[in-house]
């Protein structure tokens, strides 16, 4: 398989994140996480945070033009030459589209979605515990993963917060936004054949052991097709 182009699909909570960057870590592809993209920039005060920040507080999706716009501009980009990861992109049918005519364009296509799969029940309790440091957006949670020192970040030593959009109303408000918009998804990569599915429930280093599995097989597969 010449190139990964690797998509991470789950609810807000299900692990994208942790399992995303420990993927780059294996895979030493591009990733690029859309909700920390749009974070840095309402950090930076740029145009893009300023659009994007009043969509976030709310628990809404910023619209699909905007973030496909970050996006087009990611894939351009050399590094992303051999493959890449996206993570909390594509989250609408629009989102997916405007991916596979970019990929088209480039004469690519998108090689595994990985979903996370993880009930609402475990979202709800672990964005409820999930502390994030001002400065590095380092996680932690209250009680699966607690700082050394409470309230502190164990790598900068800067104060942990709640996320504003880890607030309990605005948690239900994603997930119902998940629902929705982004789960449509699972039956459009389904019909394409490339989705596979993750129980996120198991904890972290197990799911990253069946993502590695998971990469592992398809590139067997892809290897003996050729
Ligand atoms: P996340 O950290 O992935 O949960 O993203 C945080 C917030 O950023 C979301 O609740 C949305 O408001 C916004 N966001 C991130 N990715 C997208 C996307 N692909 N489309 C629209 N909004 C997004």
């Amino acid at each position: 398989m010449s190139e990964l182009n690797l998509v991470l699909l789950g609810p807000p909570g299900s692990g994208k994140g942790t399992q995303g960057e420990r993927l780059n870590e294996d895979l030493r592809l591009p990733y690029y996480a859309t909700g920390d993209i749009l974070r840095a920039a309402v950090r930076e005060e740029t145009e893009l945070g300023r659009t994007a920040k009043r969509y976030m507080d709310a628990g809404d999706l910023v619209p699909d033009e905007v973030i496909v716009g970050v996006i087009a501009e990611a894939l351009d980009s050399a590094e992303a030459r051999d493959g890449f990861i996206l993570d909390g992109f594509p989250r609408t049918t629009p989102q997916a589209e405007a991916l596979d005519a970019k990929l088209g364009e480039l004469g690519r296509s998108v090689t595994a979605v990985l979903l996370i799969d993880v009930d609402d029940e475990e979202v709800v309790r672990r964005l409820g515990g999930r502390r994030t440091c001002e400065e590095g957006g380092h996680v932690f949670h209250v009680d699966f993963n607690p700082p050394r020192q409470e309230g502190v970040c164990d790598i900068d030593g800067s104060p942990l917060l709640v996320r504003d959009d880890d607030k309990p109303e605005v948690v239900r408000k994603r997930l119902a936004t998940y629902h929705e918009k982004t789960e449509p998804l699972i039956d459009y990569y389904d019909h394409r054949s490339v989705l596979r599915r993750i129980d996120g429930a198991a904890p972290p280093d197990e799911v990253t052991e069946v993502l590695r599995r998971t990469l592992a097989t398809m590139r067997l597969e892809a290897d003996e097709a050729v």
